[in-house]
């Protein structure tokens, strides 16, 4: 499978000199979107896992249908202001931006196997302060999946001694 011919390269989005990688086309070909996410669960299958993380919006995309299939609960993270109730959090730069990620405080168990799921690793900051989030709760972070990898970016940099499958790169 050619993921790359159901990913939309936008120029110039959300500002100018970004070239956005749109993966909603691939989302929206119900072949490519099962391949690659049966790709995500081979990867997890071997760790065994026991919660899926992902960051808001698109990690939900990609994590919630593999902690369906691996059987194992998900967890959100998600900006400021979001989770209803107590939470952790971490201050985060974006590629375009600054942030503050959150997760609930009673989401991840000391000593819980995590496997980080997001569309896209630019320059790393939101896996980062993921990891940081689920590192703060006593999970460790045993997998790290993405769609698609920029590495003009240099994020593999911030992920040293983690363990990271990316599926396409740019
Ligand atoms: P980072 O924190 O710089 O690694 O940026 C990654 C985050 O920004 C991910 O959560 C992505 O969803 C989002 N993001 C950054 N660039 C793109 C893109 O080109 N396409 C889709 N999402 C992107």
């Amino acid at each position: 499978m050619d993921y790359r011919d159901h990913v939309q390269i936008v120029d110039d989005w959300p500002k100018e000199g970004v070239q956005f990688k749109d993966i909603t086309p691939l989302m929206n070909n119900g072949k490519a979107f099962k391949t690659a996410v049966d790709e995500i669960v081979a990867y997890a299958h071997k760790k065994d896992i026991d919660l899926v993380v992902g960051p808001e919006a698109r990690g939900f995309i990609i994590g919630c249908p593999v902690s369906y299939a691996l059987e194992v609960g998900f967890a959100p993270v998600r900006k400021e202001g979001k989770l209803p109730r107590e939470v952790v959090k971490v201050d985060y730069g974006l590629e375009y931006g600054q942030n503050v990620l959150t997760i609930h405080q009673d989401a991840i168990k000391p000593g819980e196997r995590v496997l980080i799921t997001d569309d896209l690793l630019a320059t790393g900051g939101t896996i980062e302060a993921t990891i940081q989030l689920v590192e703060q709760l006593g999970g460790i972070v045993v997998g790290c999946a993405f769609l698609i990898e920029l590495s003009y970016l240099k994020g593999m940099e911030k992920l040293e001694g983690y363990d990271v499958l990316t599926l396409m790169r740019y």
